[in-house]
């Protein structure tokens, strides 16, 4: 009566599509939860265009739920959309003010150049949003016979995450179906901890990181602490590759609470640049959403501290202000952190930071997030500790900078998190499906939850 199916983050951690669906006597209606765009190696499906086509059915698809603005989450709806999608799309209220931002970025880069109709299709996403406020009630469907609600709670993982509690009623019978979406590290700077459903029948569940668990908040803090001290030591630049949303506002968060801490002359002397227009972008509208801020965040602010966009931070937009950062960089002395995108180093302006001061012992790569094989930021952190170089751009670059990796700053919950997650349900669920991982997190993960839990743990294949 109540399907669950999968069309995505089945065989790797992207591509995240759901549709749940309730067939009564009469024809079915369903909802999508996330329809999101296949990335990095999991591209290899196939040919990339077969990854961006809707290749189910939609004509019984009555609303899209969106967990997060993750591209991995939202960016095959430019292609719903194509497909015929005509119901709303369902999301939290800072989901709805970023959704359209990350869209018009991904539409720019793999849809079309023809400014006319980006804005169509934008027009088109903005008139379709429905913010719904966390913790809230919203029904999707009453058909007589069936009816669907959802509500939308914290999920920690990006400024407006969530996770969707799914009401679903038909004759008689009714069934809380869960969709963890991304679910956030509880120690996270910034946003509040997600906490674990009251209810779930049946859950499905990310695994990311279902076969580890990060360093802790402090060690992260420590091993951060420690390159900056380099770079001010000898003033050096720490080139950290990021992505748009999330990492670059923890790590702007985590640097503007090391400077308070150490404070004095030195660590007033870094300087801190975000090269990038689109983190930039983010980085102001987490700033003007602090009431989605967690109980520490909030007392910095109260205090009269600004995290986010405190004196020593400089936001670069223009191409030629950032070519003329990274020349001044490269000849002068001063320490300076410079957050830029992509974060595996494959193309973004990252690159031509590389380029100019691998070579120099002074200067620092941190890597804050998952370096995929293939990468230049895969070949960095294998190669450069031990004097290698790595190929940007068709041209060899000998590296003698330091590399380091930080690996908390991922948003993600490690596999304790998950299960404690699951562990706070009052009823364990009767099932349990994992989805979004590699095969291996995905295995351990079930592991983890068979020993716990006397409950159908279910891996689905599409
Ligand atoms: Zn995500």
């Amino acid at each position: 009566m109540f399907q669950i199916l999968h069309h995505g983050a089945t065989s790797g951690v992207t591509g995240s599509c759901h549709e749940l669906t309730l067939s009564g006597t009469g024809s079915p209606s369903g909802i999508l939860i996330d329809c999101g765009l296949f990335q990095g190696q999991d591209e290899g499906r196939g040919a990339s265009a077969d990854d961006l086509a809707i290749d189910f059915s939609i004509d019984h698809i009555r609303a899209l739920v969106v967990t997060h603005v993750h591209i991995d989450h939202v960016g095959r709806i430019p292609y719903l959309l194509a497909a015929g999608f005509e119901g709303p799309i369902i999301c939290s209220e800072p989901s709805a003010i970023m959704l359209p931002e990350i869209l018009e970025d991904a539409l720019k880069i793999g849809f079309t150049r023809d400014r006319d109709l980006i804005e169509r299709v934008l027009n088109l996403i903005r008139f379709r949003l429905v913010p719904v406020p966390y913790g809230e009630w919203h029904e999707v469907l009453d058909d007589g016979e069936c009816s669907l609600s959802v509500r939308l709670q914290r999920a920690g993982h990006i400024l407006g995450s969530a996770y969707v509690e799914c009401d679903a009623r038909c004759d008689g019978l009714e069934e809380r179906i869960v969709f963890s979406g991304d679910l956030g590290a509880p120690h996270a700077p910034l946003l509040p901890a997600p906490e674990s459903p009251e209810r779930a029948d049946r859950l499905v569940i990310e695994s990311t990181y279902g076969d580890k668990d990060h360093e802790d908040r402090e060690t992260r803090r420590y091993r951060l602490k420690a390159v900056l001290e380099h770079a001010l030591e000898d003033g050096g630049t720490v080139m950290v590759p990021a992505f748009s949303i999330g990492r670059t506002q923890e790590l702007l968060y985590e640097i503007e609470s090391l400077i308070h801490e150490f404070g004095g002359e030195l660590w007033n002397d870094l300087e801190i640049i975000v090269d990038s227009p689109l983190a930039a972008e983010f980085t102001r509208i987490y700033g003007d959403l602090k009431p989605y801020w967690d109980a520490e965040a909030t007392e910095l602010v109260r205090q009269g501290r600004h995290p986010l966009s405190f004196e020593q931070l400089t936001v670069i937009n223009s191409h030629n202000d950032h070519l003329n950062a990274v020349d001044y960089l490269a000849r002068s002395h001063r320490p300076c952190v410079v957050l830029a995108g992509s974060g595996m180093c494959a193309g973004g302006r990252i690159v031509n930071y590389l380029k100019a001061m691998l070579g120099d012992p002074r200067n620092d790569v941190l890597f804050v997030g998952y370096q995929a094989a293939g990468t230049p930021g895969r070949d960095i952190l294998k190669h450069g500790p031990r004097g290698g170089w790595v190929e940007l751009d068709g041209e060899r670059f000998d590296i003698r900078a330091q590399i380091h990796q930080v690996g908390g700053y991922s948003a993600h919950a490690g596999q304790s998190d998950l299960l404690r997650f699951v562990e706070g349900i009052p009823l364990p669920p009767r099932e349990i499906r994992i989805v979004h991982g590699d095969e291996g997190a995905k295995q351990a993960l079930k592991r983890c939850f068979q020993s716990a839990f006397d409950t159908d743990i279910i891996i689905p294949t599409e």
